[in-house]
């Protein structure tokens, strides 16, 4: 409950001491300017039928409060009859007697370098990383006390370090009171070797030890480092066992890899998830999505094209579409299928669509438009015929790897009607999902029955 103060004259009784005896506890338990920015400021006010009321400043203190103290208020104030803290929030800026300093503005301690662009909201869901995106999430929202440590591993260019990078920002941006630090294990290494070759280890592990939320990419850099995984192993275990939330990142699940069996167990002790590779809609969303971040204007249908051409790993999407967007401004080029096959061509590792024959496009996509192949064939303009008859033109021209003219014969029409029904698929495709998501399930069902 949340109210707005207009003039509440603070109480002074036991009560008021219990209140007291509550904040020394705090105080003692919190770091300085977490005590000054989030605790101070807070006002007892009175006590009145069994309920104690607080002045906060903002909404803020009070999710705070509650979040990290909630056992500290049960412990020293009354409690409600579902056994939580009887407290009544108002807000209000009014100076009580015993007034706490003024809120000071938040100190963010975090002290590395974040890539501005790896934020949950960048981030593109799909099946494959749905898991560990829900996973980060809650981690960022409730460090250590969701999932400690929290081990995010896949393969190369699948989103571990964006992921990273998103629970670090949420955390800093929604409790700046808390301590952050964000590096890679190699990183973590060259300071290692520094400090000791300056004496100055003590002070690295101070600093450590006093985080309150370790992120660290690419663990499999400490393999075969014996020394080093230990010195990062003691770390680790001093940060867990005061509920610090850590973070991982690691190319391979932490089973398989070559580190002592006290760190990969440490490591299992918490949530182990895997990223994977994004499926096609997956992919061509995020296609979509950083072609828009970066003003490259790109039809759906394009981005599908180059989506179930690269699959190997989002970075290598960004590599195209890094090209594509070159193109387009040097060139002055549209983004179109054209344009995109040129610059696959020069793409290593592009992989070529799903090959199926005409007969395989022409047997399976017809019943799946509730048409049958000779109203396919056919010359009847009723919109159901005209738009089935285009559909499978586009699946023929996209999928079959035959001339043009070869595919316009299979249904009895000319190359330039088959061009012209592909153009008037893309533009529809562009406002009609209903129409997109036929396309790609005819395509899926290609994929798993066709082929050659
Ligand atoms: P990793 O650390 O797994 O090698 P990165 O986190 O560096 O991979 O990701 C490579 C690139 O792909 C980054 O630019 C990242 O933003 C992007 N990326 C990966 N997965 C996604 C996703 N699901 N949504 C948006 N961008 C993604
Ligand atoms: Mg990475």
């Amino acid at each position: 409950m949340l109210e707005e103060a207009s003039a509440i004259a603070p109480s002074s009784n036991l009560e008021q001491e219990a209140w007291d005896a509550f904040l020394r506890c705090v105080h003692s338990k919190c770091s300085r300017t977490a005590y000054q920015n989030w605790i101070a400021p807070i006002i007892f006010v009175e006590m009145r039928h069994g309920i104690i009321t607080l002045q906060v400043p903002n909404v803020f203190v009070k999710e705070y409060l509650l979040d990290n103290f909630k056992a500290e208020l049960k412990a020293f104030l009354p409690q409600n009859s579902k056994g939580e803290p009887a407290l009544k929030f108002v807000i209000g800026s009014i100076k009580a007697p015993q007034a706490a300093p003024a809120p000071a503005t938040p100190k963010r301690e975090c002290n590395f370098q974040l890539n501005h662009g790896y934020t949950f909201e960048r981030f593109i869901e799909g099946s494959s990383n749905q898991f560990v995106k829900s996973a980060a999430l809650g981690v960022a929202m409730r460090p250590g006390r969701s999932y400690n440590p929290f081990i995010i591993h896949g393969g190369v260019g699948l989103g571990k370090t964006h992921l990273l990078h998103a629970i670090a920002h949420h955390i800093s941006i929604k409790q700046p009171q808390l301590k952050v630090h964000c590096l890679t294990t190699e990183s973590f290494v060259n300071e290692l070797v520094d400090h000791l070759k300056k004496k100055t280890i003590d002070k690295m592990k101070r600093f450590y030890r006093s985080l309150d939320v370790l992120l660290i990419d690419d663990i499999q850099f400490l393999q075969n480092r014996v020394n080093f995984e230990e010195e990062f192993c003691n770390t680790f275990e001093a940060l867990i066992n005061q509920n610090k939330q850590i973070v991982i990142t690691s190319d391979k699940s932490p089973a398989l890899l070559k580190m002592s069996e006290r760190m990969i167990a440490r490591m299992e002790w918490g949530l182990v998830a895997q990223v994977g590779m994004p499926d096609l809609e997956t992919r061509a969303a995020i296609l979509m999505h950083k072609a828009e971040v970066r003003g490259l204007p790109l039809e759906p249908s394009v981005a599908f094209y180059i989506a179930e051409r690269v699959c190997s790993n989002v970075r290598q999407l960004e590599g195209v579409l890094n090209l594509l967007i070159a193109q387009h401004r040097l060139l002055q080029q549209s983004v179109d299928q054209t344009m995109v096959q040129h610059v696959l061509g020069g793409v290593a590792g592009v992989q070529s669509p799903i090959k199926v024959t005409a007969d395989q496009v022409l047997k399976i996509v017809p019943p799946m438009l509730g048409v049958t192949l000779s109203d396919i064939r056919s010359t009847d303009r009723r919109q159901k015929y005209a738009q089935a008859r285009q559909v499978v033109m586009y699946l023929l021209k996209t999928l079959v790897q035959e001339p043009l003219y070869v595919l316009a014969a299979y249904l009895g029409k000319t190359h330039s009607t088959v061009l012209h029904a592909c153009k008037t698929v893309e533009k529809k495709m562009a406002t009609n999902p209903s129409l997109m998501r036929l396309i790609h399930q005819a395509r899926r069902r290609l994929e798993q029955e066709g082929g050659v």
